[in-house]
């Protein structure tokens, strides 16, 4: 994690860093960029060399390949999301660099599915927050039918376990995995 750039003589973040403290915090959890999401390159294709020439200033090509271009493979996520373009997760992504033409402002604030996919993925160990956990089933796209099995649980290992059961199986419908940027 790389958390640089913090003005530590104010006494509050600006919108800039608060954006970069909640981005990094979601790498704490495990979350990767959504912009490497398998999901992604169902919405969004980056033009390569269009990408690379558009952060040149900034970062090597290598970095580039690394930090943005490259999807994560889809068998070593536990779990994701269709594409969201509200994730925290996400960095900004500019028309010029994909075939869409689409242009995506970075988001500054943890989505629904970010924090739903939190809840899930961390359950908490004591008193779990039934509702709460029903409503982010939800919003990740559980079904009514399969929300009483996931919710039915012994523990937070099993309830995450079913939670991840289902997305796997759900994901199939959003994932590219031949790995086209
Ligand atoms: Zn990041």
């Amino acid at each position: 994690m790389q958390l640089g750039g913090i003005d530590e003589s104010e006494s509050s973040p600006t919108s800039h860093e608060l954006r970069s403290i909640l981005h990094e915090c979601g790498h704490m959890l495990g979350f990767v960029h959504e912009h490497q999401s398998p999901a992604r390159a169902s919405e969004v294709t980056f033009d390569r060399a269009a990408t690379i020439a558009y952060y040149a200033d900034t970062w090597t090509p290598s970095k580039v390949e690394r930090t943005v271009l490259q999807i994560h493979l889809e068998e070593k996520l536990a779990a994701y999301s269709p594409f969201d373009e509200m994730s925290i997760m996400l960095y900004e992504i500019a028309a010029c660099t994909n075939d869409e033409r689409r242009h995506i402002d970075r988001p500054s604030k943890i989505s629904c599915v970010d924090a739903a996919f939190a809840n899930l993925l961390y359950p908490p160990p004591l008193s779990p927050n039934l509702p709460l956990l029903r409503h982010s089933l939800v919003i990740a796209g559980v079904p009514p039918c399969r929300l009483s099995l996931i919710l039915e649980f012994d523990s937070p290992q099993q309830f995450r376990q079913r939670f991840m059961l289902w997305n796997r199986e759900a994901r199939v419908a959003y994932s590219v995995v031949n790995n086209r940027a």
